[in-house]
């Protein structure tokens, strides 16, 4: 059975000042479905006064909000949690309506309700230090919060970044702006509907849509804003990170793309190591950041492995992303879907493809399907191994010895995340310590991340790190010294 929405049901507005307002300017934009390349909502897009006029609402909002107690601030955070569990149903049904993310493997909406949850008690847990090392002084550290903060988020899986930036920036007092992306915007309007209702102040959240250019780029200049944490492409990573040395040096945290490499050893369990990397390539149709898209194969077990791999990446179910048997849909959108085209092109010039050349055609012959590809022999120089596809493709290129595993896998300028399949102890530690990634997995790969170790990219993957127990608050976080001179 489809699962519909009606469209006059869909929130599209502004979320400012706690009010859900139209852009000033009456523009929209039409948010198209992947599936079906048809209007699913026309949108408001944010103009640079509805940018300023969310500033200054959080500006306004910032004392009264910073004067509250953790447990306060924490109480708001609770009923939005609740909420958001309450509306997970719709939750994913948007988002396969709007970015084609399957309502089968739906779990951005728990997992930013679990945000909200954790967050709503570590607020009493941000203190700063005292000092007595200093003759006739008490010295002390307080962490404040910035004032007003940004926070911009891709289309891939935006509640959760949702929650991972503005559930530790609200703990600690700041206000916050939150772009989301013209994508998938639909997730983050509902979710401001469920700030309304839970009762937040005006002004502390606000949540916009729009592209780059306007709404990106105004807050990335703003003045007002203290501290921007984003995630998204490389590319625009670069130009927020020239908006803040242009603007007023905001704090930025930036969480980007990857061309991740996993490396599978002859004396892995190679089933296990195929069945990951097969996850991990084809889960939200190879729209993640960490997606290992590049595998190297000791020769000596290379055919056995690719011919394990091929057999479970030709078994998705490819199709319309509301039916619950679907776990492979289509992309984003088209703009999306070109790049792809693209690269495969790339791909099939440069080296060899076994699996995907006969594209999908879905039965209405609509729809940005892109099936799960391999190439192989492919020279480590072709764009297609050195540039982010975002897509469900894979590389799997074969090597002798672990030196040159190692400098292959290296051979990049990313560096999100990175894993080694063996048994063999010292040589996972070694590819551990060598590996230049955020994070590197051992017999396993992504998207599994640690529940409470840091996330965040080595070189263009990113600057910051993500995540529990501190690392999330200590963005959102200045440190003062306090030096008390006293007559002791
Ligand atoms: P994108 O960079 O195109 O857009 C991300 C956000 O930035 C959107 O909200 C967009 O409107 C906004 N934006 C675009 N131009 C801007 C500008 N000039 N100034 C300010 N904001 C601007 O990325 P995307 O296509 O939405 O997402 C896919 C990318 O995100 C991939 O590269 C992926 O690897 C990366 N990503 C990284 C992580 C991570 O944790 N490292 C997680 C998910 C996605």
């Amino acid at each position: 059975m489809t699962v519909t929405v009606a469209e006059e049901s869909i929130e599209t507005r502004l979320f400012i000042n706690g009010e859900f307002v139209e852009s000033e300017n009456a523009k929209t934009f039409d948010l198209i479905s992947p599936k079906t390349q048809e209007v699913v909502a026309r949108v408001h897009e944010a103009s640079e006064q509805d940018t300023n006029r969310a500033v200054a609402a959080a500006k306004a909002a910032q004392p009264a909000w910073a004067a509250l107690s953790p447990d306060q601030r924490g109480k708001y955070f609770k009923t939005l949690a609740t909420l958001i569990r309450e509306h997970d149903k719709e939750f994913a049904t948007l988002e396969a309506l709007s970015m084609g993310h399957p309502i089968s493997s739906y779990f951005h909406g728990a997992a930013c309700a679990k945000i909200f949850e954790h967050y709503s008690e570590a607020g009493y847990g941000v203190q700063g230090t005292s000092s007595v090392n200093t003759p006739g002084f008490v010295n002390l550290t307080f962490r404040q919060p910035y004032g007003v903060v940004a926070a911009i988020i891709p289309w891939n899986v935006p509640l959760l970044f949702f929650g991972k930036k503005l559930a530790p920036a609200l703990i600690v007092g700041n206000t916050v702006i939150l772009k989301s992306s013209e994508k998938a915007p639909l997730t983050s309007a509902l979710l401001a509907k469920l700030i309304q209702e839970a009762g937040f102040p005006p002004g502390v959240i606000n949540v916009i849509t729009g592209f780059g250019n306007v709404s990106g780029s105004v807050l990335s200049y703003h003045m007002d804003v203290r501290a921007l944490s984003f995630t998204g492409s490389t590319r625009t990573g670069r130009l927020i990170q020239e908006a803040s040395a242009k603007s007023n040096l905001k704090a930025i945290s930036l969480e980007l793309g990857g061309k991740s490499p996993a490396i599978i050893f002859e004396d892995a369990d190679l089933d296990a190591a195929a069945a990951a990397t097969q996850f991990s390539i084809q889960t939200t149709s190879g729209q993640t950041c960490m997606a290992n898209s590049r595998i190297y194969v000791q020769d000596t077990v290379a055919d056995r492995f690719i011919e394990l791999f091929k057999t479970k990446f030709a078994a998705v179910n490819i199709g319309d992303p509301t039916l619950p048997e679907t776990n492979h849909g289509p992309l984003a959108d088209k703009m999306q879907y070109d790049n792809v085209m693209k690269y495969l092109e790339i791909g099939k010039k440069d080296g060899k493809i076994i699996l995907g050349d006969e594209p999908y055609s879905s039965p209405d012959g609509k729809g940005y399907f892109i099936s799960p590809t391999i190439f192989i022999e492919t020279p480590e120089d072709s764009r297609i191994m050195k540039e982010e596809v975002f897509g469900p493709v894979v590389i799997i290129n074969v090597f002798k010895t672990e030196e040159e595993a190692l400098a292959k896998a290296n051979d990049t300028e990313y560096g999100l995340y990175a894993s080694v399949f063996t048994k063999n102890i010292d040589r996972a530690l070694k590819f551990a310590k060598g590996l230049e990634a955020g994070t590197v997995g051992v017999n396993c790969t992504s998207p599994l991340t640690g529940q409470d170790t840091p996330f965040g990219g080595y070189k263009g993957s990113g600057i910051g790190r993500e995540g529990l127990p501190n690392y999330s608050l200590d963005f959102f976080l200045e440190t003062k010294s306090v030096l008390l001179k006293l007559d002791l």
